[in-house]
């Protein structure tokens, strides 16, 4: 089965956000990695998903909700 959901993103070689080549690159404020650097956990601003391989970043994260489960530890 090949079907692709409509909410599937893909980079330009086919790989989907759970493929390893994809990694997540969170983005923070000046404010946020202050916070972080400080071992305190702070939600990004903005999560990428880019491909290792092609280098494409093909999704972006903005939205709060979701950017919670992105928080550094
Ligand atoms: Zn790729």
């Amino acid at each position: 089965m090949s079907e692709q959901t409509s909410s599937e993103k893909t980079c330009r070689c086919g790989h989907t956000r759970s493929n390893p080549w994809i990694v997540p690159k969170p983005s923070y404020s000046l404010f946020g990695w202050v916070l972080v650097g400080c071992g305190i956990s702070h939600p990004p601003t903005e999560v990428r998903y880019a491909c290792d391989k092609c280098g494409e970043v093909f999704e972006r994260i903005t939205s709060k909700e979701h950017l919670k489960h992105h928080i550094y530890r």
